[in-house]
C-alpha cells in the first residue's frame, strides 16, 4: 500500500441527537450515523486494521488495508454514537479535545472523555481554545499546548503526547512549541497519506464532509490516486487563496467553497 490514509471527522448526527453545531457552517463537518456505518461496514469487509497516533511512531512498514480514524472537538456524539459503532465493526480512534469545551452543552464531560479511554481509543489535545494556533503569539501558542495536554493529562491519567491543529495547519514553529512540550504526533489537515518514515509533525488527513459519498470513501480508504488528486484539488485552492488573500480573504473563499465552516 502506498500509504495510510488518515480520515478526519467531527461529530456524528441521528434524528434522536442532532449534532447541534454552534456554527451553522460546522454542521458541514457532521456526518449522518448512517453514513459513518457504512464507511465502518466497508473498512471491515476490506480487512482494513485501524490505528492509533501511537501506533504510527513504531510501524516500520506500512501494513496493507490500514486507516486511522480521527475526530476533533471534542463532540458529545464522540461518546454516544462513534463509540457503540467502533466497537460494533472492531476498530479504534483517536479523539481529539478541545479542553476548555469540555463539559459544555453537547460536548465531552471529563467522565465521557475517560469512557472513551477506557475502550481503548485514543486522546489527544486540540488545543484549549480552538485558537489557530499559528496565528498566536509564542506565549499564548505555549499556554494552548501546555493548559489542554495538562487537563487532559489529569483527566485521563496518561501522557497526551498526540495535537490536532485547530484550523489543520502546523508550522515550524508550533511543531517546535509542540514537540518541546512532549507532543509526539501532530496532525494537520493538509490532503495526502502517511507513510513510514514520513514526519509525525505534519501528519495530512483526509477530512469527511457530509457530502462525500460512499464511493469516494471507499476509493480515498484504498487509496486510490484519482480519488486523492479530487481532494487534494479542492484543499489546494484553498491553499493558494490563503496564500493569496491573507486570513481574511482565506476565510469569505473557504466560506465560499465549504459553507462557512472555520474548524479543522
Ligand atoms: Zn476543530
Amino acid at each position: 500500500m502506498k500509504g495510510i490514509p488518515i480520515f478526519m471527522y467531527h461529530a456524528l448526527e441521528d434524528a434522536g441527537h442532532p449534532a447541534g453545531s454552534l456554527d451553522p457552517g460546522e454542521q458541514r463537518y457532521v456526518l449522518e450515523v448512517e453514513r459513518f456505518a457504512a464507511q465502518l461496514a466497508f473498512l471491515k469487509s476490506e480487512g482494513f486494521q485501524s490505528f492509533l497516533a501511537s501506533d504510527l511512531e513504531s510501524l516500520t512498514r506500512v501494513p496493507e488495508r490500514a486507516v486511522v480514524l480521527t475526530f476533533d472537538d471534542g463532540h458529545a456524539s464522540n461518546l454516544t454514537l462513534t463509540l457503540p459503532l467502533l466497537e460494533k465493526y472492531g476498530f479504534r480512534a483517536e479523539f481529539f479535545v478541545t479542553t476548555d469545551w469540555i463539559g459544555a452543552p453537547r460536548f465531552l464531560s471529563r467522565d465521557g472523555i475517560r469512557s472513551l479511554q477506557a475502550a481503548g481509543m485514543g486522546i489527544g489535545s486540540h488545543g484549549a481554545s480552538h485558537a489557530f494556533l499559528s496565528q498566536l503569539k509564542p506565549a499564548d501558542l505555549e499556554r494552548e499546548l501546555r493548559d489542554s495536554r495538562e487537563i487532559l493529562g489529569d483527566i485521563t491519567g496518561a501522557s497526551i503526547a498526540s495535537l490536532s491543529a485547530p484550523g489543520g495547519r502546523i508550522g515550524p514553529e508550533v511543531a517546535a512549541a509542540a514537540v518541546s512540550l512532549g507532543y509526539r504526533t501532530l496532525f494537520t489537515s493538509l490532503p495526502g497519506l502517511w507513510s513510514t518514515g514520513g514526519s509525525l509533525h505534519e501528519l495530512p488527513r483526509l477530512a469527511l464532509r457530509n457530502n462525500l459519498d460512499q464511493a469516494t470513501f471507499e476509493r480515498l480508504a484504498l487509496a486510490e490516486e484519482g480519488a486523492l488528486r479530487q481532494v487534494s484539488r479542492k484543499e489546494g485552492l484553498l491553499a493558494s487563496a490563503r496564500k493569496l488573500l491573507g486570513e481574511r480573504g482565506y476565510r469569505l473563499v473557504r466560506s465560499v467553497l465549504l459553507g462557512g465552516c472555520l474548524h479543522g
